[in-house]
């Protein structure tokens, strides 16, 4: 069961993705957590040329077919195979975050980087998507406490490029009503975990 994880900035999906992970497992459910690079070296190094922050000159195009490219990789190396072997793949962001951020927030167009992705994935969608939902000025507040990085991130990206985000996240779970499934992501994190955990649970 291919299940993966979307959301804007501070929603919490990464942490959720981390507690679901040890709580499946406990419960003896075979979990591959992952995330795209995913530590797949060819992945890893389309990544480096896409993060390079002296790329200023890269074109939007450009860096939705490098997304594209290292996440076939990552899918035929990683998680493919451990779908083969039978286990729930539990994936932090995939083909969404480039419809929202390439396709609507850089203004390729989200069918234009929809069509770059089903080549690069072929039919490989998953089969369940949580969308933690969270008002992008809300999230960012809880972000904006953490780490340098992220800060020079939200410093890079201002508050009308999370809103697209966000009404791109709106529109998607429109049109795929039965694969993506929101989650209300403004309560704590232990509530959160719980109705993600059980949206996962009324899949398997
Ligand atoms: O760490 P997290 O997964 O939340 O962050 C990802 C960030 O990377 C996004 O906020 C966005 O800036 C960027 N990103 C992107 N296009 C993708 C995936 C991520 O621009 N397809």
């Amino acid at each position: 069961v291919f299940i993966t994880f979307e959301g804007g900035e501070g929603a919490g999906k990464s942490t959720i993705l981390e507690r679901l992970t040890e709580r499946l497992t406990a419960e003896g459910y075979p979990v591959l957590a992952t995330r795209e690079p995913g530590g797949i070296p060819i992945a890893e190094s389309i990544r480096e040329v896409i993060l390079d922050t002296n790329n200023t000159m890269m074109d939007a195009r450009t860096e939705a077919l490098l997304y594209a490219a290292a996440r076939r990789q990552h899918l035929v190396e990683k998680v493919i195979p451990a779908l083969q072997a039978g286990k729930i793949v539990l994936c932090d962001r995939f083909v969404d975050s480039s419809l929202v951020y390439q396709g609507a927030a850089r203004g390729i167009g989200i069918e234009e980087v929809f069509q770059i992705n089903q080549f690069a994935i072929a039919d490989q969608m998953p089969d369940l998507t949580l969308f933690f939902d969270i008002l992008p000025e809300n999230g960012l507040k809880r972000i904006s406490k953490n780490s340098d990085r992220e800060q020079n991130r939200l410093d890079l990206e201002s508050l009308a490029f999370h809103q697209d985000v966000y009404r791109a996240y709106m529109a998607l779970l429109e049109k795929f009503p039965n694969r993506i499934k929101r989650i209300d992501a403004n309560f704590g994190i232990l509530e959160v975990e719980e109705q993600a955990y059980n949206k996962i649970k009324e899949h398997l």
